[in-house]
This record gives structure tokens, sequence and C-alpha cells, in this order.
């Protein structure tokens, strides 16, 4: 039986923490224009499951925002508010295949253990094989298995992470109740179609967790691409931590622009307009020729 090539299917999917700046807009037009390119769809998800980090507003002020420099994307925005029982069902899942179990640590104590991974402390797996006396669940692990987790990044090339040595089990349900970015983004790309993941280099790292829940929820692992970050002067990403400025919308022919050079893109100054811009981008693209090493410094002041 010959396998086929599902078509593409895209995707971006802004956390509504703020406004775009110019580090999430090359996001955005390297994830379109590949979709485009490839004659796929482009979804938009807005990831709403975390309000405390969000602000008023954002969301929709993204959708303005993508909306005034020209962006079209296909079908209707997904809120990951509204997927709350999806994310419910595919913890239960893991519950009843005994991969996610309960636990009653606080931070203190994983960090009293001291072991550091790659993204602060590993946990020290003290209630993977039951609640320690005394404990109730407040949050809920996924059980990682043992071993290297490898994929293939198309800018990058063969990527490899142990998860369970230099992350540790995560948390697929927080203490507060809410649900974490992994799980959440696992279940949506799945239940999508998402074929092509095109996304920040921030998330390189969250690549082999989210191939670890794959595999343990039995959907297929998505293509992975991780576009550069951009950088302020100081080198550190931008967002909205680091004073980001919003992108300027009273010129978005401008700013369209200024995005496109930021991926190596040089549309001739008689691309006056959005659509030129746009045209003339989708005829020159080339994922290949992003520098995946390169962390573009905004001049941005
Ligand atoms: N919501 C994430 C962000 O705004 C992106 C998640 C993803 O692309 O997987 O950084």
């Amino acid at each position: 039986m010959t396998a086929v090539a599902l078509p593409y299917r895209g995707r971006f999917a802004p956390s509504p923490t703020g406004h775009l700046h110019a580090g999430s807009l090359s996001t955005a037009i390297g994830s379109y224009l590949e979709a485009r390119c490839r004659g796929g769809e482009w979804l938009l998800r807005i990831e709403d499951i975390d309000p405390p980090r969000e602000v008023a507003g954002a969301a929709t002020g993204i959708l303005h925002t993508l909306e005034q420099l020209g962006f079209e994307w296909d079908g209707a925005v997904l809120y990951q508010h509204t997927r709350l029982d999806a994310y419910q069902t595919a913890l239960k899942q893991l519950q009843q295949q005994g991969l996610a179990y309960g636990c009653g640590c606080s931070r203190s104590e994983i960090a009293a253990y001291g072991i550091r991974g790659l993204e602060g402390w590993v946990y020290p797996n003290l209630c993977r094989d039951g609640l320690a006396a005394g404990k109730t669940a407040r949050a809920w692990r996924m059980r990682v298995p043992a071993g290297e987790y490898r994929f293939y990044d198309r800018l990058r090339g063969w990527q490899q992470q142990n998860v369970a040595a230099e992350i540790g089990d995560f948390v697929l349900r927080r203490a507060d109740g809410l649900f974490a970015y992994q799980l959440a983004v696992v279940v949506d790309d799945a239940a999508q179609g998402i074929t092509d993941v095109v996304r920040g280099a921030d998330l390189l790292d969250s690549t082999a967790r989210q191939i670890v829940l794959q595999q343990a929820l039995q959907v297929p692992t998505p293509s992975y691409c991780h576009l550069p970050l951009l950088v302020n002067q100081a080198g550190e990403k931008l967002s909205k931590q680091t004073l980001a400025p919003p992108l300027d919308l009273t010129q978005p022919a401008q700013t369209l622009r200024q995005g496109l050079q930021r991926l190596g893109l040089f549309p001739p100054l008689e691309c006056q307009q959005i659509s030129e811009l746009w045209q003339w981008a989708r005829i020159h693209w080339q994922l290949s020729n992003v520098n995946a090493a390169c962390q573009v410094i905004d001049r941005t002041p």
C-alpha cells in the first residue's frame, strides 16, 4: 500500500498575552508563506488557556493586526478556552492508561532535590508511584518514558532530547486547575489536522514533550520547523517581558516589508501595496534561505 501524503495544513497559534510585535510577526509570516507556497491551508488558533497571563483585548487586537497586514486564514479562529472538554478527555485517557499521575508536591519540595534541567527543576518523581503520605493530588503529571526522542527540524536537521532526564515528568494540569500548554497544543494540533508546525525557536525544547504526548495519545506527529528568534539589542527574545514595542500600524505596508526583510525577503520598492508585497513574497519565499542559526537583531528603538 502506498502512503498518501496529507495536504499541507499549517497554523499560527499566538497566546493573547499582549500585542503582536516584530518577533511574533516573523513567526506569523514564516508559517503563512510556507503554508501558502506549499498550496496549503493556514489556520489561526488563539491559545487563551492561561487567563492570569492574558491581557484584555489582546486576542481581538492580534486578529485586527493580522487583518491589517493582509493575512488570510482558513476557516474559523479556534479559541482554546472553548476546548477544555477536549483537554479533559485527553487527560482522562492518559490517566486510564496509567500515563498521567496526581502529584501533591510544592515547588519548594521539588527545588529541594536540586536536579536542574533544561527548563528549571526536573521533577524528582516523588509521587510517581503513588502520592506520598499525607499529600493530595494538586497537579497531574505525565509519566515520561525513559530514552531519547528524535525529530527532524526542517531548518535545523535532526534534534534529540532525553525528555525524562532533561525535563522530567512534566505537568499536564496545573495545581490551579489550568491545563498546560503542552497538552492543549497536542490535542488541538491533532484535532485541527495540522501537518506542519512552523513556529519560533523558543519552542524547540517543547517539541520532544509534544511527541511524548502524541505517541501516548496515538495521534500523528506533524513535521516541525523552528524559525530563528528575533532578539533586541541586549540579546533578549522580543516579548512582552522584554518590552517589545507594538507593531506600527499607521503604515501597515512598511511594517509588512520590515517583517519580510527580517526573514531574508527584500521586495523591490515598486511593491507598495500590501497585496503586491504578499504576491512578491509568495514567489520568492524559500524556507531554506532562512538562516536558522541567526538571531535577528531588531533595531526598533
Ligand atoms: N502560543 C504559543 C506562543 O504564543 C505558540 C505555540 C505554538 O506555536 O506551538 O508562543
